[in-house]
């Protein structure tokens, strides 16, 4: 470690991403990347705005993306803001919301970035446990604190909370801003949106890495009040994070105008999680109901580090997150059909083999 650095750099935990191998034929179920890829009408918006147009700077304000987004949402561009991904979304959101000198509130467990984001910007936080069932307990979120996360779905258990919890937590604290990762909200979860024109202090963030295959695209955006957006435009300029180049604001506009495409993959992540789901039922894991692209899994009587790696050995991955409470389950990402069957016959394979 170095002595040139400040006491604050030498007490962050950063975060782990999930593994990005560099093999290409591994069946790759870790990150929650969507199996099916962009709509081919963003690849065409893309290679289309590939030319010489690329030498002026790109629109600082994404005003088309955003106007777009607003149009679909009936709100104005003023209550939306983008990102390179919802993660610079999120961390705008938690320099500019967070600091009045209380704890920041999320579930344990959780997307584990939060905490990371808290020690980068000297944020204090506080874990609410979720229950035995691994649900979030809104009437737990009842201490002081200077503004609530909360992912819903949820990261890693894939459980979704419906808007009533949701408008119980932003009624209960109308001085803070409540932030609603939406990351996977498409895949059967309620957005809460619809819900941005009443309450003042909620602000909703979604991607476009997962439902609309963009995860190597880095887009996310964020709708709420335009105060609310007003200040994660105050902290992107004083930052100078760079605004969507131009390639990503082409592509991200033509992804969000593809209905069609977005209802067709998220239709059949869901039919085969279900499939999915059942399957390792079968196989005598506990599967928690997901509302995302993955699912969260435990075996009965196998240990989870165990799968995983002998999952890896046949070339298939999935995501074991070690700590107290994650350590004994597993979070497999829905792939095809054909992804999730090799899955399925591995997991025959392993369980049988140490019978
Ligand atoms: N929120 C949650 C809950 C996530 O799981 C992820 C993906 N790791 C993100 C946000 C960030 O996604 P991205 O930066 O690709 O938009």
């Amino acid at each position: 470690m170095s002595r040139f650095w400040s006491p604050l750099v030498h007490r962050l935990t950063p975060y782990v991403p999930g593994e990005q191998p560099r093999l290409t034929n591994l069946i790759k179920l870790n990150t929650n990347e969507s199996p099916y890829g962009p709509s081919p009408r963003a690849i065409a918006a893309m290679q289309a705005a590939t030319d010489e147009t690329l030498r002026l700077y790109p629109d600082p304000a994404s005003l088309a993306l955003r106007e777009a987004v607003a149009r679909r949402e009936g709100v104005t561009a003023d209550h939306v803001f983008v990102g390179n991904g919802s993660d610079e979304v999120l961390a705008h959101a938690f320099q500019a919301f967070f600091n009045h000198g209380e704890p920041v509130l999320f579930a344990d467990v959780t997307y584990s970035f939060y905490p990371v984001y808290c020690g980068l910007y000297g944020l204090p936080f506080e874990t609410i446990p979720l229950d035995d069932g691994l649900r979030v307990r809104i009437g737990d979120f009842n201490r002081p604190n200077s503004g609530i996360v909360l992912a819903n779905p949820n990261a890693p258990t894939g459980i979704a909370l419906g808007l009533g919890d949701i408008e119980k937590l932003l009624a209960a604290h109308p001085d803070r801003v409540v932030l609603i990762d939406e990351a996977y909200v498409d895949f059967g979860a309620e957005s809460a949106v619809s819900l941005v024109s009443r309450y003042p202090n909620l602000l909703v963030v979604q991607t476009f890495s997962k439902s609309r295959g963009l995860a190597g695209l880095r887009v996310g955006f964020a709708v709420g009040d335009p105060a609310l957006i007003e200040g994660l435009v105050r902290v992107k300029d004083s930052f100078n994070s760079y605004p969507l180049d131009r390639l990503a604001q082409a592509g991200a506009l033509a992804a969000y105008e593809d209905e069609e495409w977005l209802a067709e993959c998220v239709n059949r992540v869901m039919t085969t999680r279900t499939a999915l789901s059942g399957s390792l039922a079968e196989l005598g894991f506990e599967v928690l109901p997901s509302s995302a692209n993955f699912v969260y899994a435990r075996h009965q009587d196998r240990e989870a580090a165990m799968l995983a790696a002998a999952l890896r050995e046949r070339a298939i991955i999935v995501r074991h997150l070690k700590g107290p409470r994650t350590s004994s389950w597993l979070r497999i990402t829905v792939g095809t059909d054909a992804q999730c069957a090799a899955l399925v016959k591995a997991l025959q394979d392993i369980l049988h083999r140490n019978d």
